[in-house]
């Protein structure tokens, strides 16, 4: 009997690109494993070494995970489809929802009702809202005295913070440290051609404002850390997640936990959106759907793997309608649901979330009471400054322009994926990282080998996989195709 298996764009690579498999099987266990005998590259990022499924994998049987029904013995049939749910890194009152009001919740909407008070031009301004029933007057105060935090203000914070202004949200903070790069206009749609190379936040900063100048915006220039995120959420209602990286996703979660906020969670790869909302008070955290991250590498973020430009615009607007319902309490919030978005299928789908009761921080018997390390929890070790090249293992830009000026025999290997080559290159062979495994035969072994790729990551996985496999002289460029761009050739293209 063959079952559906859907194949996740980060593991796509390994099932030579298809993004759906039949397989045969009676139990998920069965389809897995036929799975990993049918793609071998695929089983590493399945199982662990002890055979158990790895936990930043989530497998679902249709939109149930299968670590609530019978885990890998879950009997499958044909109609059923199997996903696999890998995580992507790459962008409110709880209590006043609803139903089930308490006291202390009608004084906090009645002091609203009584305290916030709306303006002529703003009665005017939101008039489409204020016609709605499920908003109306008492909704749009809501609204007012809501305070939204964003975390991030590139792809998915830029429609995020433009719907969230325009609606007349009262205060939306924004924690961010980057500069407009014009790599980033392709996207990030709150800033222009112009703000490149300004503070994002004073580039958000105008466009919001411009949009609606009822609403205060305060900016924080700072990356987000353990030392500051609890006293940074401490003012805010909502907090909305549009980062790009694993640390900053656990530790945003985290604080959210520890303070009771709501976390309204997007992220984005290629053509891949995810969404939810965590609030632990009523449902499950980012920890119970993943309780641990991927190791580095193996999800490349959207700088590696791309992003099309319009999918943070479609994710983060959810991520905003998430927010306004929230602060409304009005509808059904995303708390307990998983969307995936497809956007090349153009498909929705839904997956049940469930709080899970060994969830280390949000169930009953935590082990995590305080924000911890995030770069170590994810196994990242801070990057090295650029002058610290180890001669054993890499290479600088300027080292290997002078070796190959002398006519030194140096084989250069370039790693990165043919549409990146097309955009520029060294004029050196090609081999995809994700290639490697079955074709580093073709590389001779006697030769001194530099292996580039963009910025020097994914090469440097490259050179160690090469190490591991008997090659005894393998140098990573340190900074790559990039630092060469960048110092040796400024007339190359850059991306
Ligand atoms: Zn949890």
């Amino acid at each position: 009997m063959s079952i559906q298996v859907l194949i996740p764009t980060p593991l796509r690579p390994y099932t030579d690109k298809r993004d759906t498999i039949e397989v045969e099987g009676q139990t998920v266990g069965e389809v897995l494993q036929n799975l990993s005998k049918k793609y071998a590259q695929i089983h590493q990022h399945l199982y662990a070494e002890n055979g158990n499924l790895r936990s930043y994998v989530n497998v679902y049987v249709n939109d149930e995970d299968i670590r609530y029904l019978a885990k890998d013995r879950t009997p499958v049939s044909e109609k059923d489809t199997i996903s696999i749910i890998p995580s992507i890194a790459g962008g409110a009152p709880s209590d006043r929802s609803g139903s089930g009001r308490d006291g202390e919740v009608e004084v906090a909407t009645a002091e609203i009702e009584n305290e916030v008070i709306l303006s002529r031009d703003e009665l005017l301004r939101y008039s489409r809202h204020l016609i709605i029933p499920e908003v109306g007057i008492s909704g749009q105060k809501k609204l007012k005295a809501g305070k939204v935090l964003m975390i991030g203000a590139g792809g998915l914070g830029s429609p995020l913070g433009m719907y969230l202004a325009a609606a007349g949200v009262g205060k939306i903070g924004i924690v961010d440290f980057d500069v407009v790069d014009t790599t980033n206009l392709q996207r990030q749609v709150m800033h222009s051609t112009e703000d490149v190379g300004r503070p994002k936040l004073d580039s958000a900063r105008e466009t919001l404002k411009g949009i609606n100048p009822n609403v205060e915006i305060e900016t924080y220039e700072t990356r987000l850390t353990s030392e500051n995120a609890l006293s940074l959420f401490a003012d805010y209602d909502v907090i909305v997640d549009g980062t790009d990286n694993f640390p900053t996703r656990y530790l945003v979660n985290d604080a959210c936990v520890l303070l009771g906020k709501p976390n309204v969670y997007g992220s984005i790869l290629r053509f891949d959106g995810q969404i939810s909302v965590f609030d632990a008070k009523r449902g499950p955290c980012y920890r119970c759907l993943y309780p641990t991250p991927p190791p580095p590498g193996l999800v490349p973020s959207c700088a590696e793997g791309g992003v099309l430009g319009v999918l943070p615009g479609i994710v983060g607007t959810l991520q905003a309608l998430e927010v306004i319902k929230l602060l409304l309490g009005e509808g059904d919030p995303l708390i307990g649901r998983l969307v995936l978005f497809d956007a090349l299928k153009f498909k929705f789908r839904e997956l049940k979330l469930r709080k899970n009761p060994e969830c280390p921080i949000c169930g009953p018997n935590p082990t995590i009471h305080e924000l911890i390390d995030y770069e170590q929890f994810c196994g990242i070790t801070p990057p090295q400054p650029i002058e610290q090249v180890d001669d054993r293992t890499e290479i600088s830009v300027e080292d290997l322009k002078a070796r190959l000026d002398r006519g030194d025999d140096v084989f250069v290997l370039d790693v990165r994926e043919p549409q990146e080559y097309e955009i520029v290159n060294l004029g050196a062979p090609l081999i995809p990282l994700s290639e490697l495994p079955k074709r580093y035969q073709e590389l001779d072994q006697s030769k001194e080998i530099v292996v580039h790729c963009k910025m020097g990551g994914r090469s440097a996985r490259a050179a160690a996989f090469l190490r591991q496999h008997g090659f005894k002289n393998v140098k990573n460029l340190v900074g790559g195709i990039d630092a060469w761009a960048e110092r040796i050739d400024p007339t190359m293209a850059r991306y």
